[in-house]
C-alpha cells in the first residue's frame, strides 16, 4: 500500500473525479459534470460530476444496505474503533496533500488548511476512543419482577452536507461520532469544495470499512442535497451551512421526521473591556475576523469596544489590517488569500457599499486591492468599520467575509445587551483582566461558545453549536455522540407469572 492515496493537486492535466457509491467509483448518471475553480487565479483545475436523484438513490441504498446486513451493522465497539484508527493513520500520511486540494479549491491558506487537516486525526481518535464506550444503563424499576435496561443503539443512515469554507474539518466534526456510534453516512460537499471529499474517500477502502459504509455524492444543494434530505432511507441529517439553507433544510427532514442538527451562521461579538491587555486584544480581533479572509461561522464580525479605549484599540487595529499579507494561499507568507469564489466576492463588496450607505465610515480597506499581482484572484481588502449602531444591516447579518463592525459601548450591562441583541448566538470573545468579569459575562452571553483572552479555538473534546438562530444541537465532545444514537429501552420480565392484560403495568 503506497503511503500516498491521496493525489495532490498541482498536476496540468484537468482532473475528472466520479462518487464514491458502495465503495465504487461511479460516473454520474446525468453524464454530466462541472468545473471547480481555482479563486486565487481562475483556473479551472477539475470536473465534479453533478449528481442527481439517481446517484442519491444509489448512495442512500449503498449505505442502508450497509447498516441494516453488511458486517458494519454487525461490528462491535471496539472493531469500529479499530478501523477509525486505521483511517486516521492514512489519514497523517495524507494530510500535506489534502490540505493542498481545499487550498486549491476554497483559497484558504495551506497553513491553515494542512492545521485543519492534521487535526482530523485527533477527531478520529477521540471518537475511536469513545466507540466501545457507549454504554446504556441499568434501571431501578420501580415494580416488581423487572430487569430494566437501555441501549444507545445507532440512529442508521446519517446525511453529511458540508459547506465549503472547511469541507474535511465540518465532515470530520459529523462522521467520527457517526462512525462511533455505528452508523452509516453519505456525505454532499459543497459544489464549490467537493474534490477534498471525494480524495478522502479513496482512504476508507485501504482503512478496511465495509463498503457503503462511507458515500460520497457531488452535486448543486437543490438538486442533490435536497434529494438527499428528502430521501426516506435517510435516518439522521448533519448539516453545516447558512441559517437560510438550514431552516430549508430541517422542513425538508421533518417530512420524514429525520432527526436534524444544524450548525448555522453567526455575528459574534468580540467584547474588549478596558482592563484588557490591548495587544493581545489587537491579536484576538485580528484573528476573529481576517484568519481564513473572514469565511467563518465563527468569525468575530462585530467589535464591541469600551468607549475609554475605543480609539487606542482600533488604531492598533487599522495599523495591523493595513499590513496583512494578502497574496498566493500557497506561500508562507501569505497572511489572506482570496474569498473563495467570485458571487462571494461580490456579496462582500456588496456589504461594503451597504455599511457606507448605513452610514457607518471605513477605517481601512473598503474595497477589492488595487494591487495587479491580485487581479486575478478573488480578494477583498481587510475591512473595518467605524461608527457602527447595532441596528445597522452591517451589525446584525453575516457577512462571511473580512469586514469588522465596531460598535462602543460604556459598561459591562451596555456590552451584554449589545452582545445578545443578534438573531444569532454562535460565539462570543471576551477581553479583561477581572476574573469575575470574565466568568459574569461569559454566564450572562447567549452563545454556544465563549472564549476568554483567546478567540477561534475549537477542540474534538470541546461542545460546539449554536444558540437562537446559530443552529441546533452539538457537534464534538462525548455528548455528540447522542446526537447519532437511539436510546433502546428493555423491559425483561422475571417472574414468569400471568399479569392483568387489561391494565398497565
Ligand atoms: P453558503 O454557505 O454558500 O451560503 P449553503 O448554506 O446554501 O451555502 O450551503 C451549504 C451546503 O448546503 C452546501 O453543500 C450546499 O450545496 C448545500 N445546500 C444548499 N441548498 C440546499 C438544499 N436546499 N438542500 C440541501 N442542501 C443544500
Amino acid at each position: 500500500m503506497s503511503d500516498l492515496i491521496v493525489d495532490p493537486s498541482g498536476d496540468e492535466k484537468k482532473r475528472s473525479y466520479s462518487m464514491l457509491i458502495d465503495g465504487d467509483w461511479r460516473p454520474p448518471t446525468s453524464g454530466r459534470r462541472f468545473e471547480t475553480v481555482n479563486p486565487f487565479d481562475g483556473a479551472a483545475w477539475a470536473e465534479i460530476p453533478e449528481g442527481t436523484e439517481a446517484d442519491v438513490d444509489a448512495a442512500v441504498g449503498a449505505a442502508r444496505a450497509a447498516f441494516d446486513s453488511g458486517p458494519w451493522g454487525k461490528a462491535t465497539g471496539t472493531e469500529r474503533a479499530a478501523a477509525m484508527r486505521r483511517l486516521a493513520d492514512l489519514v497523517e500520511r495524507n494530510a500535506e496533500a489534502l490540505a493542498r486540494i481545499e487550498t486549491t479549491d476554497n483559497g484558504k491558506l495551506l497553513r491553515e488548511t494542512h492545521t485543519q487537516t492534521k487535526a482530523l486525526l485527533g477527531w478520529l481518535q477521540y471518537f475511536a476512543g469513545a466507540a466501545d464506550k457507549i454504554e446504556g444503563a441499568t434501571i431501578p424499576a420501580d415494580k416488581p419482577n423487572y430487569f430494566l435496561y437501555t441501549r444507545h443503539e445507532p440512529v442508521g443512515v446519517v446525511a453529511a452536507i458540508t459547506p465549503w469554507n472547511s469541507p474535511l474539518l465540518l465532515l470530520i466534526w459529523k462522521l467520527a461520532p457517526a462512525l462511533a456510534a455505528g452508523c452509516t453516512v453519505v456525505v454532499k460537499p459543497a459544489e464549490q469544495t467537493s474534490a477534498s471529499t471525494l480524495e478522502f474517500g479513496r482512504l476508507f477502502e485501504a482503512a478496511g470499512f465495509p463498503s457503503g459504509v462511507f458515500n460520497v455524492v457531488t452535486g448543486t444543494g437543490p438538486d442533490c442535497g435536497r434529494a438527499l434530505i428528502r430521501h426516506p432511507g435517510v435516518d439522521k441529517v448533519a448539516f453545516t451551512g447558512s441559517t437560510a439553507t438550514g431552516i430549508a433544510v430541517m422542513k425538508d427532514a421533518a417530512d420524514h421526521l429525520a432527526g436534524v442538527s444544524l450548525e448555522l451562521g453567526g455575528k459574534s461579538p468580540n467584547i474588549v473591556f478596558d482592563d484588557a491587555d490591548l495587544e493581545e486584544a489587537t491579536n484576538g480581533v485580528v484573528a476573529g475576523i481576517f484568519a481564513a479572509t473572514g469565511q467563518t461561522c465563527i468569525a468575530g464580525s462585530r467589535l464591541l469596544v469600551q468607549q475609554g479605549i475605543h480609539d487606542d484599540l482600533v488604531a492598533r487595529l487599522v495599523e495591523r489590517a493595513a499590513r496583512i499579507k494578502l497574496g498566493d494561499p500557497l506561500e508562507p507568507a501569505t497572511e489572506m488569500g482570496p474569498v473563495a469564489f467570485p458571487e462571494q466576492q461580490a456579496k462582500i463588496v456588496d456589504y461594503l457599499d451597504l455599511g457606507r450607505h448605513e452610514g457607518a465610515t471605513v477605517a481601512t480597506g473598503g474595497g477589492v486591492p488595487g494591487d495587479a499581482s491580485l487581479a486575478g484572484g478573488c480578494f477583498v481588502e481587510p475591512t473595518i468599520f467605524t461608527g457602527v449602531d447595532n441596528g445597522m444591516r452591517i451589525a446584525r447579518e453575516e457577512i462571511f467575509g473580512p469586514v469588522l463592525a465596531v460598535i462602543p459601548f460604556a459598561d459591562e450591562e451596555e456590552a451584554v445587551r449589545i452582545a445578545n441583541d443578534s438573531d444569532f448566538g454562535l460565539a462570543a470573545g471576551v477581553w479583561t483582566g477581572d476574573v469575575r468579569r470574565a466568568h459574569r459575562v461569559a454566564h450572562a452571553l447567549r452563545a454556544g461558545t465563549v472564549w476568554v483572552n483567546s478567540y477561534r479555538a475549537v477542540s474534538f473534546a470541546a461542545p460546539f453549536g449554536g444558540f437562537r438562530q446559530s443552529g441546533l444541537g452539538r457537534e464534538s465532545g462525548l455528548e455528540s455522540i447522542r446526537e447519532f444514537t437511539e436510546v433502546k429501552t428493555v423491559w425483561i420480565e422475571l417472574s414468569g407469572q400471568t399479569r392483568d392484560p387489561f391494565s398497565i403495568g
